[in-house]
């Protein structure tokens, strides 16, 4: 069964609640932070788990002009359903979709010869040219090309644009350590992003944009915006890291509420154990609450024991394993009615936990609780519409 198909009234086993004038609102502050350059909405992997095509429609209503991708079947789904923004995608392997992708439009972000010579081909195909933002590896050591190699690939471009197959519309890269201000890695990576950039410049290269900022640069490195900052995380209202401050220090507001309604309440006697391996034994008599979800709708397992839920206006703790389906709070004798709300995280201001604390629970980041949220948790969009919302900025401007 879909259970995505039931209607929003119905009571359901489980939701993630998306609030898109949240997602609105962190756009705009985003904007203003980064007020000299376009905004990119990053909807990768389905929009870190809150749902590519919505969130992607809601952040260009909120002024965002790019959309990026990882993957180009990601890029080619906005496309699909109508987007017609510009829009980048950057994690490519051979024999991968680049006739559709410049059939569609979309930016390729190469960072390699064989990706370059693949390009060509697939533009000569199509009898189009290809948009190409070359990718230049600042000292991240992930994707991109490294200094060593970059003036072969900048030559290389430089040719498929004389034959007319590609046009380098960008010179991009990425950070290793945004999210620690202050790490001496950041300053080296601007510093070589303006050397390889130069070089392409002096080459012949004129890009239309240059970018290499994320979130945490976007929110907290001004000198690393240039024409463009690739968001992510900050859309969703989520800090990037707690050691450069809460969503709330930064204007953001997360925008996914994870909730799920008890399936069952029932009293157990001093000394029960609880889930699979019986981690956790009942203190004392208690009661304890079925919450219905677990790791297969993303609920981490490194979560056992330490996952924080509201229940009845009260914190309790993930008791004993994490289990696929469910798993179980102590609810130290309170007697919530079955179909009683559970709330895993949100934004944090009913007194729920946030994303952040699952995070701290399981020893991981923010990023992976949100976007590992399962397909069989249902989506259930929120404010949908931005009526009135730009009012402000109107009178602003008129002002
Ligand atoms: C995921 C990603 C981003 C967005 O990162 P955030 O930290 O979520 O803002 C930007 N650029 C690239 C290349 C990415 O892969």
């Amino acid at each position: 069964m879909n259970e995505t198909a039931h209607p929003r009234t119905a009571p359901l086993r489980a939701r993630a609640e998306i609030d898109l004038a949240a997602l609105r609102a962190n756009v705009r502050a985003l904007r203003d932070r980064a007020s000299g350059a376009a905004l990119m909405a990053v909807v990768k992997s389905d929009a870190y788990g809150h749902g590519a095509i919505p969130c992607a429609r809601a952040a260009v209503a909120a002024g965002a002009t790019w959309l990026g991708t990882a993957t180009p079947e990601e890029a080619l789904a906005l496309r699909a359903a109508g987007l017609t923004e510009r829009v980048m995608c950057w994690l490519w392997t051979p024999g991968g979709p680049w006739r559709e992708a410049i059939e569609a439009g979309l930016d390729l972000g190469v960072s390699a010869m064989w990706a370059l010579a693949e390009v060509r081909a697939a533009a000569r195909a199509a009898g189009r040219t290809a948009r190409v933002q070359l990718k230049a590896d600042t000292g991240l050591g992930r994707n991109g090309c490294p200094p060593a190699d970059w003036p072969d690939l900048v030559a290389e471009a430089l040719r498929a644009e004389a034959e007319g197959t590609v046009r380098v519309t960008g010179l991009w890269s990425h950070f290793a350590c945004a999210d620690e201000p202050g790490h001496p890695s950041v300053a080296a990576q601007l510093t070589r992003f303006h050397e390889m950039v130069a070089y392409a410049e002096r080459q012949g290269v004129r890009p239309e944009i240059r970018h290499i900022a994320n979130s945490p640069a976007t929110l907290t490195l001004p000198e690393s915006h240039f024409d463009l900052v690739r968001t992510g995380i900050a859309l969703y209202g989520i800090s990037p890291s707690p050691g450069i401050g809460t969503p709330h220090d930064f204007g953001l507001r997360p925008a996914m509420t994870l909730a799920a309604s008890l399936a069952l309440v029932k009293h157990v006697p001093g000394g029960h154990g609880v889930s699979y391996g019986h981690q956790y034994v009942t203190p004392g008599e208690t009661t304890l609450g079925l919450v219905p979800v677990g790791y297969a709708d993303g609920i981490p397992r490194h979560a056992s024991g330490s996952g924080p839920v509201l229940v009845g206006g009260k914190w309790r703790t993930v008791a004993g394993r994490v289990a696929m389906d469910q798993f179980v709070v102590d609810l130290g004798g309170d007697e919530p009615e079955v179909g009683a709300e559970a709330v895993l995280f949100g934004p944090g201001d009913r007194g729920e936990p946030t994303a952040e604390d699952w995070a701290q629970a399981s020893g991981t980041i923010a990023y992976e609780i949100v976007t590992r949220i399962g397909t069989r948790v249902p989506r259930v969009y929120v404010n949908e519409e931005p009526d009135g919302e730009r009012e402000g900025d109107r009178a602003a401007q008129d002002g």
